[in-house]
């Protein structure tokens, strides 16, 4: 390796993986050490309540280019990334889980396609190994919606694997927002994007450490943050059903003026009542959701904190703007 050889840092999140952290740390090392590249390892410990940390920090007392960030509370994993995108001053960033599913082995072949030119690399999964079928459908389903709500495209099986170049990192680090769902995200940015295919390992002995709430609260920031029609279709249902009340009404007064119809239907009332006020409540549950996320922009709270950083100039945090 010479000394012009590009900068690499490898950013992780990690969240309670415990003794098999040294594992994952072990074989990513085994791998970079074969690289020409001066590597760097960024851990961020996203509040882990196991010894998840204890085990970073041994890690880093025997290789001080694993570099620790420990977040003073549980963010989760999109603001783990963040912390660690913020740190990072290499040519080139690569973001990988650290339970393994994301084989340190495709480092090599991720590296060869941004030497040749691209700037981001993203890593699409061929098989998926869910440990429920629920999770499998609500994927599909939150896939199919966001292609039909937004204009942004995510690629399909595409996760947070990717290789980042520095002017990717910097354009990211621009984006002020709160709600952060990197995948829209990434996907947004544009750039010079390049695919390649891997294996995601098993799950034997691994859990997915999402809860269902927090799966469905990233799903819902995915949907309204890169989504504006929810808004539009408020318009839009509040104006045909105007307009079908108004020519309702007209047909009815004409009935009873003309035609000695009679009018009152209790039960029709009921039943329109109860739809509109049902159409109402949702359209408030949407304006709400949005409100929601403009109050959290609003209230411009720093993205995550940092209680401790091993190894790692403490000036080396970026200010967002
Ligand atoms: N993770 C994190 N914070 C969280 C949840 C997860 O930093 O609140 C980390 C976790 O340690 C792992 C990665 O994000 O390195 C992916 O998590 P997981 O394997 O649970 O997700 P999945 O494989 O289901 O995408
Ligand atoms: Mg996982």
């Amino acid at each position: 390796m010479s000394t012009n050889s590009p900068t690499l840092a490898v950013v992780v999140p990690l969240f309670n993986e415990g003794a098999q952290v040294r594992f994952f740390l072990d074989r990513l090392m085994h791998v970079l050490r074969t690289m020409d590249v001066q590597w760097q390892i960024i851990c961020v410990d996203d509040g882990s309540e196991d010894n998840t940390l204890t085990q970073l920090i041994a890690a880093h007392s025997l290789e001080s280019r694993i570099k620790i960030i420990e977040l003073s509370r549980n963010f989760g994993k999109e603001y783990a990334l963040t912390a660690g995108m913020d740190h990072c001053h290499t040519d080139a960033v690569v973001l990988m889980d650290g339970d393994l599913q994301h084989p340190p082995e495709m480092l090599p072949a991720m590296v060869a396609e941004w030497r040749s030119g691209y700037d981001v690399v993203y890593m699409t999964r061929r098989s998926r190994q869910e440990a429920r079928s629920s999770r499998r459908w609500g994927r599909k389903l939150f896939y199919r919606l966001f292609r039909w709500l937004s204009d942004v495209r995510l690629p399909p099986e595409a996760g947070d694997f990717r290789l980042l170049d520095r002017d990717v990192v910097a354009a990211i680090r621009r984006m002020p927002e709160r709600t952060r769902f990197m995948k829209g995200i990434f996907a947004w940015i544009g750039f010079r994007q390049a695919a390649l295919f891997y294996r995601e390992s098993g799950r034997e002995n691994d859990q997915s450490k999402w809860k269902f709430r927090a799966l469905l609260a990233l799903a819902m920031d995915g949907l309204f943050a890169f989504s504006q029609r929810p808004l539009q279709w408020i318009g839009l249902t509040g104006g045909g059903l105007m307009t079908v009340a108004i020519l309702y009404g007209f047909v009815r007064a004409f009935g009873a003026l003309f035609l000695h119809a009679v009018i009152s239907h209790g039960e029709l009332m009921l039943l329109v009542v109860a739809f509109l006020g049902g159409v109402q409540l949702l359209s408030l549950g949407i304006v709400g959701a949005y409100i929601g996320r403009i109050f959290n922009e609003v209230k411009g709270r720093p993205l995550y904190l940092i209680r401790q950083r091993y190894g790692m100039d403490q000036s080396s945090t970026v200010k967002l703007p």
